[in-house]
């Protein structure tokens, strides 16, 4: 079976460098390109803590795909630039994988588009990590039971978007499964601006940000007498690699927008 060429765009990043090991160790998936703001020239193994690949940095993700050809693009950008980079992709007909965060409403509806008229697919997921779309699953479950939620995320520091794409998507989840309720006190008064956290369709969502941290989040559910608390860790960035590598592997195989990889894998 031929392998799956794959570009990775953000290669010098955090999680672009864990992308590009994990390409690297399949078997069955190529690395072709390697596509970064910074880093230009330097080999993608070498930067990824690897031994060379003969993959240097390129700055130009169009060019590279011109000249590369992949099958598929993985991209952990940035919030601003990601929208761009799939627009690329698409209008070169490369499938994308995309874990940056931060695309708008309007935004996915226009990479459906794309989709649709180059034939191709695009995966979003806010979350990679297999135990955190669990956690997004038991949280809806629990809603029916437990409407009164509060969702609190934590994040490093040099995170540039809140609330999390994740917290988002298991809000959006929750008010999907649970009856319409608006939570808290009616006359309750902030003392400080932002203190309750952010309103969403009558729940709050709080984000936290400090060095140490990679990715938590917890969900916790109040009820007469009882709470309930469903927290997912990711305690570095090798836990999102068995959700990328499996999207990789199966996003040639579907078409359109797809958004959460639960919607590929399960
Ligand atoms: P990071 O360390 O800042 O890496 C981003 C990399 O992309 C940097 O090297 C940055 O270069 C580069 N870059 C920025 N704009 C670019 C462009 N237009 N073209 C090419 N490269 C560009 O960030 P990270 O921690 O890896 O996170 C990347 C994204 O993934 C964030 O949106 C984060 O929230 C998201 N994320 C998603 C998941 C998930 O499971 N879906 C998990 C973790 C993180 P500069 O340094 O020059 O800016």
């Amino acid at each position: 079976m031929a392998k799956i060429t794959v570009l990775v765009n953000g290669a010098n990043g955090r999680m672009g460098r864990e992308v590009v090991k994990a390409v690297l160790n399949d078997p069955d998936l190529s690395l072709v390109a390697a596509v970064d703001r910074s880093g230009e020239g330097m080999d993608a193994g070498i930067l990824a803590g690897m031994p060379a690949c003969g993959v240097t940095l390129s700055t130009d993700l169009a060019q590279t795909m011109e000249t590369t050809h992949p099958m598929v693009m993985v991209d952990f950008t940035q919030p601003q630039a990601v929208f761009g980079n799939v627009q690329i992709a698409l209008e070169h007909k490369v499938a994308a994988v995309v874990g940056t965060t931060g695309l708008s409403e309007e935004q996915l509806a226009q990479i459906r588009l794309w989709t649709e008229q180059n034939a191709t697919s695009c995966l979003v997921a806010p979350n990679f990590a297999i135990g955190a779309l669990l956690m997004m699953r038991f949280a809806r479950e629990a809603s029916r039971f437990f409407p009164h939620v509060e969702i609190i995320e934590l994040h490093h520091d040099q995170k540039l978007d809140a609330p999390s794409g994740t917290a988002i998507k298991t809000a959006e989840l929750i008010q999907e499964e649970r009856q319409a309720l608006q939570q808290g006190h009616p006359q309750e008064k902030e003392l400080i601006n932002g203190a309750r956290g952010a309103a969403f369709e009558g729940m709050r969502i709080h984000s936290v940000r400090l060095p140490g941290l990679v990715a938590h989040q917890e969900v916790i559910f109040g009820s007469v007498g009882q709470t309930l608390v469903i927290r997912h860790d990711s305690i570095n960035r090798e836990s999102f690699m068995p959700g990328v590598l499996a999207a990789v592997h199966r996003i040639r195989e579907v078409s359109g927008l797809i958004y959460g990889l639960e919607n590929l894998l399960f």
